[in-house]
Order: C-alpha cells, then sequence, then structure tokens
C-alpha cells in the first residue's frame, strides 16, 4: 500500500485534479491518498488557505466578511464546473463553511483552525465526489472518525500517540481513500491544524500509520535540487537523500518538506519519494535511511538568512564551571531557542533564528548577560546567513572543507562563522546575508560544475582510512 499526497498546486484547478485521479487510478497501491487546499494556479494566484485566514481575520474584526466567503466558495464553483460536478457539492460547500463562521468566536484560535482547515476538507469532499463520479470506488475520510489525534495546541498541532492504532484500520477499508491533510482533532474533539504546510505531516503520520511501502509527495518540481534552482539555472537534481540528509537541508532552507514533516515516516523507517504531478514518469527523489554513495560526497547546498549571534567574551571562560548553562538558562527563562553555539576558550558565539529577539528582549538578555554573567563583552550582530553544504559522505572524506573555503573566498564573501556538526553530515558557514546568494553560487560550481567535477574525477577525494 502507498500513500499519495498531492500538496497545493497539484490540486488548484480542474485540469490539476484530473492529473491527480489518473495518477492515483494509475497503480493500485496508491489507496490512501492525502490532498492539500486547491494552491496557486499561476505566480499571481493566492491560496485557498490564505483566503480562508482573510475569511477569518475579517469576520473576527466585523461579525462578517460576505465578499471574502464568496471569493473561497468561487474557487472550488470554478474547478466544480470544470469537473461537471454539478451544485449540489457547492453547495455542501457553502452550508460547510457558514456552519464554521457560526461557530463561537470568543476562542479565535479555534475558529480560525476550523477556517483555515475547511480547504483541505472540502476539496477531499470535492476530489472523492469526483473519483465516484468517473465510477471509481472513492471514500472521503473524515479525520475526526478515523482517529486522528493531535495536542491542543492551535495552528501548531502535534500528533498523539494513539493515532498509530486508530489510523491503522484504514487499511481493512475498500476503495481509494481521500484524507485531507493539515489538521486532526484533539481528544475532546476540537479541530486543531498543524503549522503551515501541514499536509506533508498528514500524510507522514498516515504512512508510518498503515506502515505503507511507500509515502509518494507529489509536487510541482521534477525533482530534490542540490541548490535553489532560484539561485542557480538548471541545477543537478538529485536521485536520492538519507533522512538526515533531507532533515539537514529543510532545516537550512530547502522548502520541499516542512522541517518536522518527515518526522513520523522517519522514525517508522518509510521510504519516501517526491514526484512531479505535471511530470510523473520522472523518478522524482528518493528519501531512504541508507543509500549508496556517489562519486560527490556532497549532496547538497542550502542557505537560510535571519539568524543573528550574540557573542559572549569573557577571560578564562574555559576555566569557570557551568558559565555554558547559566548563559542557556537566561535563554531558556527569556523562551528563545538557540541553533547553535560555536565556542573559543574565552568565547562563545550563541545562534539564534532573529525573528525571537525584539529591541526589547535583547536589550533584557544583554543586560541580563552582563549582570548575571559578569563578562567582558556582550554584543548582538543581526543579519546573519546560515550556508549548509550537506552529505552523509563527507565525514570519510579528506579536503571538503578546503574547497568549501576557497570557494567562498572566490565570491569575496567574509567567512563569520564555521562549524562542523558532531554527525559531519553537513558543514555550517555563517556569513553576512548580503553575501550569501554569491557564496552559495560559488560552492555549487566547486562541488557540482562540470569543470571541478572532471577535475575531481581525476583527482578523486581522498577518503580516510
Ligand atoms: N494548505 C495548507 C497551507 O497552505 C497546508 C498545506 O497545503 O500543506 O499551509
Amino acid at each position: 500500500m502507498k500513500v499519495a499526497k498531492f500538496g497545493g498546486s497539484s490540486v488548484a484547478s480542474a485540469e490539476q485534479i484530473k492529473k491527480v485521479c489518473n495518477i492515483i487510478t494509475a497503480d493500485a497501491e496508491r489507496r490512501l491518498v492525502v490532498v492539500s487546499a486547491p494552491g496557486k494556479r499561476c505566480k499571481e494566484d493566492e491560496k485557498t488557505t490564505d483566503l480562508l485566514i482573510a475569511l477569518a481575520d475579517q469576520y473576527l474584526l466585523k461579525g462578517s466578511a460576505e465578499a471574502e466567503l464568496q471569493k473561497v466558495i468561487a474557487r472550488y464553483e470554478d474547478i466544480a464546473q470544470n469537473l461537471n460536478l454539478g451544485t449540489d457539492i457547492i453547495e455542501e460547500i457553502r452550508a460547510d463553511l457558514k456552519a464554521r463562521l457560526a461557530i463561537d468566536t470568543n476562542n479565535p484560535g479555534l475558529f480560525m483552525d476550523s477556517l483555515k482547515a475547511s480547504g483541505e476538507d472540502n476539496n477531499a469532499k470535492l476530489i472523492a465526489n469526483y473519483l465516484q463520479s468517473l465510477g471509481i470506488e472513492a471514500h472521503y475520510i473524515n479525520p475526526k472518525e478515523a482517529g486522528l489525534l493531535v495536542s491542543n495546541e492551535a495552528g501548531n498541532a502535534q500528533v498523539l500517540p494513539e493515532s498509530y492504532d486508530n489510523l491503522y484500520k484504514l487499511r481493512e477499508k475498500s476503495g481509494i481513500l481521500i484524507f485531507p491533510g493539515f489538521f486532526g482533532y484533539s481528544p475532546e474533539g476540537t479541530l486543531v491544524t498543524f503549522p503551515r504546510g501541514g499536509s506533508d505531516i498528514t500524510g507522514a503520520i498516515l504512512a508510518a500509520a498503515v506502515q505503507a511501502d511507500l509515502y509518494e509527495n507529489f509536487t510541482d518540481v521534477d525533482s530534490v535540487y542540490v541548490v535553489n534552482p532560484n539561485l542557480v539555472e538548471n541545477p543537478q537534481e538529485i536521485s536520492e537523500l538519507t533522512y538526515s540528509e533531507m532533515r539537514e537541508l529543510s532545516y537550512a532552507g530547502f522548502s520541499v518538506f516542512h522541517e518536522e514533516a518527515l518526522a513520523p515516516a522517519v522514525r517508522a523507517s518509510i521510504p519516501v519519494c517526491i514526484k512531479n504531478t505535471n511530470n510523473p514518469s520522472a523518478p522524482g527523489t528518493k528519501i531512504i535511511a541508507k543509500r549508496q554513495y556517489a562519486l560527490n560526497p556532497v549532496v547538497g547546498i542550502a542557505s537560510d538568512t535571519g539568524f543573528l549571534s550574540i557573542y559572549v567574551e569573557k577571560y578564562l571562560m574555559n576555566r569557570e564551571i557551568g558559565f555554558g548553562r547559566k548563559l542557556l538558562q537566561i535563554l531558556e527563562e527569556e523562551h528563545v531557542s538557540y541553533e547553535h553555539t560555536p565556542s573559543g576558550i574565552d568565547s562563545i558565539s550563541v545562534i539564534l533564528r532573529a525573528n525571537q529577539l525584539n529591541a526589547e528582549k535583547e536589550m533584557r538578555l544583554v543586560e541580563r548577560i552582563k549582570n548575571e554573567l559578569k563578562v567582558d563583552k556582550v554584543e548582538i550582530e543581526r543579519g546573519l546567513a546560515l550556508i549548509m553544504i550537506v552529505g552523509e559522505a563527507m565525514h570519510q572524506t579528506i579536503g571538503i572543507a578546503a574547497r568549501a573555503v576557497s570557494a567562498i573566498q572566490r565570491s569575496n564573501v567574509n567567512i563569520e562563522m564555521i562549524n562542523q556538526g558532531s554527525s559531519e553530515v553537513s558543514m555550517m558557514f555563517g556569513v553576512k546575508e548580503e553575501g550569501a546568494d554569491k557564496a552559495v553560487r560559488s560552492i555549487y560550481e566547486e562541488y557540482f560544475e562540470k569543470s571541478y567535477v572532471e577535475e575531481a574525477l581525476q583527482n578523486p577525494y581522498p577518503v580516510r582510512s
């Protein structure tokens, strides 16, 4: 049995939904299908989820939102008409949205989640309806009835462990099962959504629960690329990645997957395949536990902006027992999570996502570090980008860092920080945001452009004995 998840652009229009249904029916093992809400039909278009958020916001503000409601319904009308579905399904969707708008607005989080989730819920009903109209046995699955239980954190749900046994029973159902992505229910019966992009999470949970042979994630690109295609023209495609390589790449900005989306599939060792709805015969990218290493130990290069560093200096820091703990405890007490802590003998930097510190919090943190830790210096540096070079085979190869450093040097960008994770799956370079793209292009050339690759073939990377 395979679980197939189709993202927003794959279900954005009647034409796309026809492609989806052809893909589903082409393989009898594709029995459990997760769908997103209709996404963008073209670059300038709006996602249904964004229309629903605007609808909920307006309703919370004014107590009515006719124009916004009509915009949402129009998206489904357009799809239903072009699939020759008749008007019943649209009336059902209209009634559903009206019922959601009638929910108590005293808890805006729950109200918002219910409206957001309607995007996938109604799309799942519509797609099941379309398959049925073609004479195919298909069923819409209600996540509440199926037992997808989640924590009660609006917009940030986490799956509860009992869901897996509940959802395993879906294996016994006949026909093609269409399951809406993006939400589940708290044990008290309240609808709660996952973070944005959360239909990937639903797919991974279902794949783990039914012990699928494969979790197929259909999107609008042929594969995962070694580098962001907006930075480099026609970058190489990645045919295979390990779970930890994918995790490192998503962390540093590869938007193929929500960063935490794969976790349930990884824990259950379900292989994942990224495929293209618009070109389903392309082999796609497989994400698996172990892969055969190719000649090139580097599998991908990612970069992300929006980091800051707290630099702390204190003479004889290395001799002071408990210094690191006290510093991190201040961050904990201020509810700030940190990403990395590169350090020297008398200094330590703590790298964080910058959006966690507003001016007031920044001032408080600096004061606390100065006063409570009696440091010689504390400085905040904003505008940092992190570049990650990822590949499991790097840990047994000599000279990878040297090549990365000389590539960054060629791009004339200064390296602010270097960090090789203890697992050696990735190497990380901190640079100023304005230099990040240049540096990434140069690193790509170093590891992937023909002339360099040929040179590497003649002088293969020495492997550590
Ligand atoms: N529709 C939701 C979003 O736009 C969830 C998803 O598509 O994965 O975030």
